[in-house]
């Protein structure tokens, strides 16, 4: 059984029915799609460019499994192996993939009016196509992957009035200031209007939004908000069920099955784990991560003890930012120090390497993907090594 139908629960059912895995596997997920793709919908999805059927992942060889889609996972019940469901099926298993992923984090007490978005499904991305449109003015709370990626979809489809507020001193605060300084001047250049250092206090409006109130008393107008504050593990359903969390994440072993459970692993955005001593527990929220590690999780489930192999994986990220191609390999957050070491500011091309005392523990390019990719060979034979 497989809970979650994003990018991890369908390749962990790929894996199995690609390895021609008899067993019967039924798959559930919340949302009524089908699993599809969620880098799009921050860039082309939500710009129009592709529509949703080039969103969707590809179905084919996954004719066995039984969908049950549009319903969540209420409670996991260890010891008789069940899954409960909202709707209050019970679901037996004899191996369960936790795949739940994450959910955009809410605004603590948000005024109850229209107006305010998030952005991690589908769904949220047709209703903010549909509120977003030239001529509204648009804020964008949190200046991460996303909030970036929003602001700069949305100056393409011609939203004139494009506000960032980001609380810390620079954008794009998980790849370093130097990548950060650099995306806030083309974001500036771009015409958003990019806040920085400022915290929001409120907002204003009686049945809409129609102001973000910034603490130093400043109030922006705005008929649609974005709350882009990054995200919390879905893992409600799996409270006192027994299993070990790290941070909301299923806390797991090398081989991806939950901490004092043999028929139980996770994958993907849901997961942490130790990576490797140097490195400790990790949980990784890029798209590459669920890839790799769904089949893994899933290959790991159903084969002989002696069969199962540790989940090893640098972790890499790409975002698309007008013509910005940024990226990163390795654990940039743990370094203690980031070094420009090459940079073409005609081309907006730039390479960063992060250390942590005099060892290479990431890398981070913009416009510069061959760059990235000798670094991110190096981490892997370190890691391997
Ligand atoms: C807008 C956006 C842009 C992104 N862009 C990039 C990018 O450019 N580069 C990059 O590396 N990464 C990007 N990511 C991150 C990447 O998409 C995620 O790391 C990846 O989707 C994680 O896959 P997952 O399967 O672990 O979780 P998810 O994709 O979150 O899938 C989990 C699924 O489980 C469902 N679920 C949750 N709770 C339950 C429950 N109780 N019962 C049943 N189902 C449940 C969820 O609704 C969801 O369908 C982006 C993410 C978003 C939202």
């Amino acid at each position: 059984m497989i809970v979650g139908g994003g990018l991890a629960g369908h390749r962990a059912a790929k894996a199995l029915a690609d390895d021609g895995f008899g067993g019967k596997i039924t798959l559930v997920g919340d949302e009524p799609h089908y699993p599809y793709d969620r880098p799009p919908l921050s860039k082309k999805r939500l710009s129009g460019e592709i529509d949703d059927d080039a969103c969707a992942y590809a179905l084919d060889g996954l004719d066995e499994v039984e969908w049950r889609l549009g319903v969540a996972a209420k409670r996991l019940d260890l010891e008789r192996r069940r899954v409960v469901l909202v709707d209050g099926a019970e679901i037996e298993y004899d191996g369960l993939v936790i795949a739940t992923g994450r959910a955009a984090r809410r605004w603590p007490n948000l005024p109850a009016i229209e107006g305010f978005h998030t952005l991690r499904s589908l769904d949220d991305c047709h209703a903010l196509a549909a509120a977003a449109t030239p001529g509204k003015r648009v804020v964008i709370v949190g200046g991460g992957f996303i909030g970036c990626e929003v602001a700069a979809t949305l100056r393409g489809l011609g939203v004139d009035q494009v506000t960032i507020v980001e609380l810390a001193d620079q954008v794009l605060g998980p790849v370093g200031s130097e990548a950060g300084v650099r995306a806030a001047a083309v974001h500036r250049g771009n015409g958003v209007d990019v806040r920085s250092g400022v915290s929001v206090a409120g907002f204003d409006g009686q049945d809409r939004v129609e102001a973000v109130r910034l603490s130093d008393g400043e109030a922006l107008a705005a008929e649609v908000v974005l709350l882009a504050l990054g995200s919390v593990p879905n893992s409600e359903w799996l409270a006192d069920c027994g299993l070990e969390l790290a941070a909301g994440a299923v806390l797991c072993d090398e081989y991806c099955f939950a901490v004092g459970a043999d028929d139980v692993v996770a994958a993907g955005d849901i997961a942490a784990w130790p990576l490797s001593d140097k490195h400790g527990v990790v949980s990784i929220e890029h798209w590459t991560n669920a890839r790799d590690m769904g089949p893994t999780a899933a290959r790991n489930l159903v084969a002989p003890p002696a069969d199962r192999k540790p989940y090893t994986s640098v972790p890499t990220f790409w975002s698309d930012q007008y013509d910005l191609k940024i990226k990163s390999c390795g654990f940039v957050k743990g370094a203690d120090r980031l070094t420009i070491v090459d940079e073409d500011p005609e081309k907006n091309a730039l390479v960063v390497e992060a250390h942590r005392g005099d060892t290479l523990v990431g890398a981070i390019t913009i416009n510069r993907n061959r760059a990235l990719l000798g670094y991110r060979r190096k981490l892997e034979e370190e890691l391997s090594s």
